[in-house]
């Protein structure tokens, strides 16, 4: 599994990335498949510079913003772009508390809000309890 699948695997599973005292803390909401841990593990090192690469004003051309991003630090809808990787990731965090919310473009390829979470699951009628 790339980095950037296992992101995406991640970020589907609710999953949260935070930087603590230089090391990669990772933080999920349900199991995620070992291959997964293994990419995000494989990669930490440079997870950690995307994490901690400072904040600069974006270059390149961004994606429209989809759907709102919410600080789970803060709760603040706020939320500012910087270009890491030479310009092609962005990064988006907080601009209230500057955490850290997730990349909206990882190495040239733009991840909408839509593409990161699953559909949110209904049951057929036919199968609830009566
Ligand atoms: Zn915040």
């Amino acid at each position: 599994m790339t980095l950037a699948e296992a992101l995406e695997t991640l970020d589907t599973a609710g999953g949260r990335l935070n930087l603590v005292g230089g090391h990669v803390d990772v933080v999920v909401a349900v199991a995620i498949p070992e291959a997964a841990w293994q990419a995000l593990a494989a990669h930490k090192d440079e997870l950690a510079s995307s994490l901690a690469a400072p904040r600069t004003q974006p270059t390149a051309r961004l994606p429209p913003p989809a759907g709102t991003d919410l600080c789970d630090r803060c709760g603040s809808i706020e939320t500012t772009d910087a270009t890491i990787h030479d310009g092609r990731s962005v990064r988006r965090d907080c601009a209230r508390c500057g955490r850290f919310i997730r990349f909206s473009v990882w190495y040239g390829e733009p991840r909408t809000k839509e593409s990161m979470y699953a559909p949110e699951r209904t049951i057929p009628t036919s199968e609830v309890p009566r």
